[in-house]
């Protein structure tokens, strides 16, 4: 939808602000983390749409840099759609992305913002590395690229490609679905970024040439299922790509396959675990479980939850590419740090999560609370992997 589309919703939020909350308001802090780390009306959802209306709908103030970092300082975390009471809820994350794509078309984007846009259109990752090299992540684990007839196709993503956190994650995975038996295989240089948060960033033509260059590849290798490390990767096939394939989340299969016997998770894992909703996997596709059960499913565990769980969980602050460019910033005072202390203060050893992205963020967190040691940051294949 064009930005003017929304400009009903814009005069119809009476800036009550039940989107900075959780639901119930249980938990004394923000669920905003644009205003959670900046503390101004103005980086509250209602805010961000009184100045989006007053610069680039009415033209009654001028867009300025300033603008620009608050807007793209929006994790796209979709707390404020969960939250806000009114029926136009749902549309609220459309307009950021909507004003962000008159940015684009204007070319006043943020530096990071552009060289995160730039290295992608060039290298198909934001990391400016080497097609070539994407799936040399997978060399000596066994796993292969993908086979026509295959019972799944693994879409890795950027950060399991290239990151080395992710790929930790990426490896991890990998090595469950062997031990599963299931027919699998990556792309490695034929795949490229699945595009959410190119998307979520309102670089809508990017988009599309993404989207299409793995559509191609999908269909030239007669693809019917796929399985994606990163809830991101998820919510761009299932949501954005025109289908023709099936689309699963790791947990989602690793549920089935823990229920169907085909993988067994009997060595004990004696931990109390906390576990942290990614927002594409949890508010974006409302996907709570699944990775519950896995990590219920292994023995030993205690599974304890964290004051905002599941529709009013707290994103790590890197959604919409803040992991890359940072726009939201925060210092010691970002959401990533306050979460590492939310799962810490439950008496848990272990965070365990399920997107690659979560991982990274809330790993460098718990260095930077200084929990190093007394809690760890695992994704939910390395807790199976362990346990098999
Ligand atoms: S977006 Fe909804 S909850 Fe937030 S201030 Fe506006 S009306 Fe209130
Ligand atoms: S999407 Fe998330 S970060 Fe952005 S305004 Fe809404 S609640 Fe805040």
């Amino acid at each position: 939808m064009e930005l003017k589309e929304y400009a009903d919703v814009v005069h119809r939020c009476f800036r009550c602000g039940y989107c900075k909350f959780t639901y119930d308001f249980s938990y004394r802090g923000f669920n905003c983390p644009l205003y959670s780390t900046r503390r101004l009306e103005s980086c509250s959802p209602g805010g961000l749409m009184w100045l989006i209306r007053a610069s680039l709908m009415e033209r009654e103030i001028a867009w300025s840099d300033r603008l620009t970092d608050i807007l793209y300082s929006c994790t796209m975390c979709r707390n404020c759609v969960q939250q806000c009471r009114f029926s136009f809820n749902h549309k609220l994350v459309g307009i950021f992305e909507a004003a962000r794509e008159r940015v684009i078309e204007a070319g006043s984007v943020p530096p990071k913002v552009n060289h995160f846009l730039t290295a992608i259109h060039g290298y198909g990752n934001p990391y400016k590395l080497l097609r070539q090299d994407r799936g040399s992540w997978a060399e000596g684990t066994g796993i292969r690229l993908y086979r026509e007839g295959d019972d799944f196709l693994y879409y890795v993503g950027c950060v399991g490609s290239y990151d080395s956190t992710g790929q930790r994650a990426a490896r991890a995975l990998g090595e469950v679905l062997l031990k599963s038996g299931l027919a699998f295989g990556i792309l490695g240089s034929q795949e490229t970024c699945d595009g959410n948060e190119v998307n979520t960033l309102g670089e809508k033509g990017l988009f599309e040439v993404l989207k299409q260059q793995n559509v191609q590849t999908f269909q030239n290798m007669h693809v019917a299922k796929i399985v994606t490390l990163s809830p991101h990767s998820y919510n761009a096939l299932l949501n954005h790509y025109p289908g023709g394939f099936e689309v699963f989340h790791y947990t989602q299969l690793l549920r089935d396959l823990i229920k169907g016997g085909q993988l067994h998770p009997s060595r004990p894992f004696p931990e109390r675990v906390t576990y942290h909703d990614p927002c594409f996997l949890a508010r974006y596709n409302q996907e709570y479980e699944a990775p519950r059960e896995v990590i219920r499913s292994i023995p030993g565990i205690e599974l304890v939850e964290m004051d905002r769980n599941r529709e009013n969980a707290f994103c790590c602050g890197g959604g919409s590419a803040n992991f890359y460019t940072d726009v939201l910033g925060g210092g010691r005072d970002r959401p990533s740090v306050a979460r590492v202390h939310e799962a810490y203060s439950t008496g848990a050893t272990v965070l365990a999560v399920s997107c690659p992205i979560c991982l990274t963020m809330l790993e460098d967190a718990v260095k930077t609370a200084g929990l190093e040691g007394q809690l760890r940051v695992k994704d939910v294949s390395e807790i199976v992997r362990e346990s098999l």
